[in-house]
């Protein structure tokens, strides 16, 4: 599904991050950046060790930021990589960080001339979000973000399974 919010469209497809083809592809990673499961695994097999050498020079990464390396490999020729939260019960500032992580890959984004962006379902994986939720989340942040910023002319959101892709399909026609 897509939908066009002033110059930028956001769109939800089933699919392996991997293997997009845009200007950035953005990592849920944890704090040390150095490698872990889930897509961060993938996209470390796929990109190849470059992107590992980059990280071990950029000392972690808070929950909610985000920081850039090159592509490696991999099609695309940046990974933003951003630390989702832990979900706990959602009263431990959970929302806010996650909103946090969808802004700050942005503007990390386009700082480095980012046109074409796609995103992971950042914490639905290990980190245990209710998809649902972090979906409602994922949404509403990037369609501020790209209604007060000019630039970002696509965001799309790679979904591994059905099962992650509905709630965030729910999501977006629901803008
Ligand atoms: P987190 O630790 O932030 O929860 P995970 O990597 O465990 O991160 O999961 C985040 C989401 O990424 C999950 O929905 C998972 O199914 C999905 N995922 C795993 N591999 C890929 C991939 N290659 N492309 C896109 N999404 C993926």
């Amino acid at each position: 599904m897509e939908k066009k919010l002033g110059a930028t469209i956001l769109e939800t497809v089933l699919g392996d991050i991997t293997r997009e083809r845009v200007d950035a592809i953005v990592n849920a990673a944890n704090q040390s950046l150095l490698g872990g499961g889930g897509v961060d695994g993938a996209i470390h097999r796929a990109g190849g060790p470059a992107i590992l050498e980059e990280c071990r020079k950029l000392n972690g990464c808070e929950t909610g930021d985000a920081k850039l390396t090159t592509g490696g490999r991999l099609p695309a020729k940046f990974v933003i990589h951003t630390v989702g939260p832990v979900y706990r019960d959602g009263k431990h500032g959970e929302p806010g960080m996650l909103a946090r992580c969808y802004r700050r890959s942005l503007e990390v984004a386009l700082e480095n001339g980012v046109k074409t962006i796609a995103f992971p379902a950042i914490s639905c994986g290990i980190y245990g979000y209710p998809i649902p939720e972090a979906a409602e989340i994922a949404m509403k942040t990037v369609a501020e973000v790209v209604r007060s910023n000019e630039g970002i002319e696509r965001v799309r959101f790679v979904l591994f399974s059905e099962d992650v892709y509905r709630p965030f399909e729910t999501a977006l026609a629901k803008l």
